[in-house]
């Protein structure tokens, strides 16, 4: 397969790496971007020999969220992996159904890929950017990096892959929303957000060898540990959480539209951009 916004390798035995290739645009997703995550994910997860598939980004950053200058794409060009339509109708009806299918409609389905997953991380992880990591099983990150959601300055909740109360725990999630601020690896470390840091020079090896580590055990008892592990988070009601957060997110959007005839308040941008 032929890609424009990722890379595919499999650079040791066992494993597959992705690589999010955009760093001129600080790996900006777009639509495009996505889908073709999707469709590697799908690859690594459809190959017999792939037992451990790493997710990692090219340049400073690993992310910086959606891509706020793309323009909408004709969903019909688009693979698409869920059961939602009318992406083209007017007013909440398209809009919330783009998000479902390429944001928490993609994020879920890779949450529960039946093999290991790990996000090797650096720099800044910004909104979108956590919907990338958050849905991998293992988070192996550089002392420079930050996570931060700070879409509560564009009015709505956090970004539509609502994880934060489960990633960070109640009350950090509500501080990082409320705030908007940087956390650093180091403190996540310590919280249990993220599993290892280690410097940037060496983030490219520590988690291959996390990967090639994990590759030597049988792929169906790999499998088993993950789905029993994400079956008693789902059991403290993750998914009925997600659903119910990304519901609220389309009232943000919403609101939104009818106060400033934007999807986000305009605002917002200043807001964060005095902050970073
Ligand atoms: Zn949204």
């Amino acid at each position: 397969m032929s890609y424009q916004r990722i890379r595919y390798e499999e650079p040791t035995e066992g494993v597959a790496r992705i690589t999010l290739a955009r760093p001129e645009a600080a790996n900006a997703q777009d639509y495009l971007m996505l889908s073709e995550l999707n469709a590697a994910f799908d690859v690594a997860a459809r190959d017999e020999t792939v037992r451990v598939i790493i997710l990692a980004a090219d340049g400073k950053h690993f992310s910086s969220g959606h891509d706020l200058s793309a323009v909408a794409p004709d969903m019909d060009l688009l693979p698409r992996v869920g059961t939602q339509c009318h992406f083209d109708a007017p007013g909440t009806e398209g809009y919330m159904a783009r998000e479902a299918e390429m944001y928490l409609g993609l994020c879920w389905r890779w949450r529960n890929l039946p093999k290991p997953t790990i996000a090797q991380v650096q720099g800044k992880v910004i909104a979108g950017g956590l919907m990338l990591v958050w849905p991998m099983d293992i988070i192996v990150a550089s002392e420079d990096t930050t996570f931060s959601d700070p879409v509560v300055a564009f009015n709505v909740n956090g970004v539509e892959y609502f994880a934060h109360p489960f990633e960070a725990g109640a009350r950090l999630a509500k501080e990082m929303l409320f705030t908007g601020r940087s956390l650093d690896a180091e403190e996540l470390l310590q919280r249990g957000m993220v599993n290892k840091v280690v410097p940037r020079a060496k983030l490219e090896d520590a988690a291959l060898e996390m990967a090639a580590h994990i590759a030597k055990r049988p792929m169906f008892g790999l499998t088993l540990a993950k789905q029993s592990v994400n079956q008693s988070v789902d059991a403290m009601g993750m998914y009925t959480s997600l659903q119910s957060a990304f519901s609220l997110h389309h009232v943000g959007h919403s609101h939104n539209m009818e106060v400033h005839g934007k999807r986000i308040d305009p605002q917002g941008i200043e807001v964060i951009r005095a902050e970073a």
